[in-house]
């Protein structure tokens, strides 16, 4: 979440180990920063590739509203063909009946 600190924080999943994970936080006055060595460890500091992502817009922000997930859509079905309805011929009896309001 947002902190007094940062304004905006993403979690950037590791090149080398997808289980781990950097946070990329953007403070007040619009600089970012990256959890990852290679953006602490370097001076002067710059964009890290996390940052880079989440500056392209590649990571959802902490505490966003997650995106929709995708509406499942039914499978096509298979074209097959009605079998094509015979009319039913009149029922001579029936004609019958409502002749003679039998
Ligand atoms: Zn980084």
């Amino acid at each position: 979440m947002a902190s007094d600190r940062w304004r905006r924080q993403w979690d950037v999943p590791s090149d080398s180990n997808p289980a781990k994970s950097y946070v990329v936080s953007e403070d007040w006055e619009g600089n970012y920063a990256c959890s990852c060595p290679a953006w602490t460890r370097h001076t002067p500091r710059r964009d890290c590739k996390h940052i880079r992502r989440v500056k392209e817009g590649q990571y959802l922000e902490r505490g966003a509203p997650p995106l929709a997930p995708p509406t499942p859509t039914a499978p096509p079905r298979p074209a097959v063909p009605f079998p094509a309805k015979t009319p039913v011929p009149p029922d001579p009896f029936q004609e019958l009946v409502d002749q003679y309001r039998l």
